[in-house]
């Protein structure tokens, strides 16, 4: 295959892959020396002096911490979510509204965190042996109460979500739902395009919370076709429970994550604790440790949490390709998400850093379901029921 000249998004694209090793790096010198400065152990102390409820005690250092380490992290943070969205046109917003999306995310994770971290040190401090495992599934259920509530209390903080009611959209939608036994009676849309230009789609929610929502980018530029076929792949999300098996791949992680956590800070505080004034993993000076350990085998783990995402992309984009049978509306999904990520990748690149699968891969895949079934598209056989109401014909 001749090589493709690298266009902009390729160079994009690739710019993220050093991103994971730039913020791995930056994050990695400001922890070292939030620890090493004895700046933790002395916001340890502040938030002794003010309270002695330990719960609390914790809750005040989590303000601490986050509010030092967002602003020591904010170059790179801006660069990463600003500067560089704009330079490769992704972004739509001035600097102001931005300013204040990342205010407000800093405003949920002072409260979420403070809530999620007291709450796992006092599971640490109570079971200083065993809190690995209770660790692990109190955080399984915290991350999952996350997933339940974010569509209906969290997405709304940055953006408006409103039921979809122009029947020419839902109507397709939601006869392709009932046919594959999605109990669901509306479509969500969120006004994305406040901050990005990016075409997309998803499943949200948790439960009774579960819901499908596109974005404007996509309603606005994607064919009728298009819209159907990643409708498709967002059913097939639904459908193959991929929420609930994320959750339990995640259980597997977090245990490992947390048995390597409680050795390493273990061996980490024998040798540095004293010099860092921390007095031992139930101490909650000991956080920018557990965050360094945590990046640390995040960073590791890049491939095996991108291949498992991975995975399940593809299972969706093929159950998608079933469910639609609209094999050139999902190609020109493909082609319009290749707008912010590169096309053609080499198959170790694609297993190391691709979170779906390629532009490259999705089109074939598409194009090779259209010329093996073709003869599902012919009028049905008399006693051969049909499997699904084969969709309408494209209108462009
Ligand atoms: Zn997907």
């Amino acid at each position: 295959m001749p090589k493709r000249p690298r266009t902009p998004i390729d160079a994009y694209f690739e710019g993220g892959y050093w991103l994971i090793l730039w913020d791995f790096l930056y994050g990695g010198v400001i922890l070292l020396l939030v620890l090493g400065l004895g700046w933790s152990a002395g916001m340890r102390n502040v938030a002794e002096r003010l309270t002695r409820v330990k719960p609390l005690q914790t809750m005040v250092y989590w303000i601490e911490f986050t509010i030092l380490t967002t602003v020591l992290g904010f170059p790179l943070a801006v660069y990463e979510g600003y500067f560089r969205e704009h330079q490769y046109g992704l972004a739509t917003q001035t600097f102001g509204p931005w300013m204040f999306d990342q205010f407000k995310a800093l405003l949920v994770s002072v409260i979420a965190g403070a809530i999620v971290v007291s709450l796992l040190f006092g599971i640490v401090r109570r079971l200083p042996r065993t809190w690995w495992i209770w660790g692990s599934l109190a955080t399984v259920l915290l991350l999952s109460f996350g997933a339940l509530i974010a569509p209906v209390y969290l997405v709304p903080i940055f953006n408006k979500v409103t039921r979809l009611d122009d029947p020419k959209v839902t109507v397709p939608i939601l006869r392709m739902a009932r046919a594959n036994g999605i109990p669901v009676k509306d479509v969500f849309e969120i006004d994305a395009s406040k901050q990005s230009t990016r075409m997309s789609a998803n499943v949200s929610g948790l439960g009774s919370t579960m819901r499908i929502t596109l974005n404007d980018n996509l309603l606005r530029r994607g064919s009728a076709e298009e819209i159907q076929a990643v409708m498709g792949h967002e059913m097939g999300h639904y459908v193959l429970n991929h929420v609930y098996k994320g959750i339990l791949e995640f259980l597997v992680i977090i245990v490992v994550w947390f048995a390597g956590l409680q050795w390493s800070l273990e061996w980490a505080l024998r040798r540095w604790g004293q010099k860092w004034k921390i007095r031992g993993i139930g101490d909650t000076g000991v956080l920018p440790l557990v965050f360094l350990v945590t990046s640390l085998f995040f960073f590791v783990l890049t491939p095996v949490m991108n291949t498992l995402t991975r995975t399940q992309e593809y299972e969706a984009d093929m159950y998608g390709l079933n469910a639609s049978r609209l094999p050139d509306g999902f190609a020109q999904a493909a082609i319009h998400l290749g707008e912010y990520r590169k096309m053609s990748p080499g198959p170790v690149e694609e297993w190391i850093f691709y979170d779906h699968p390629s532009g490259h891969n999705r089109i074939f895949a598409a194009m090779q379901w259209k010329a093996e079934n073709l003869s599902l598209f012919a009028a049905p056989r008399a006693g051969t029921p049909a499997m699904a109401a084969p969709a309408p014909p494209p209108r462009r």
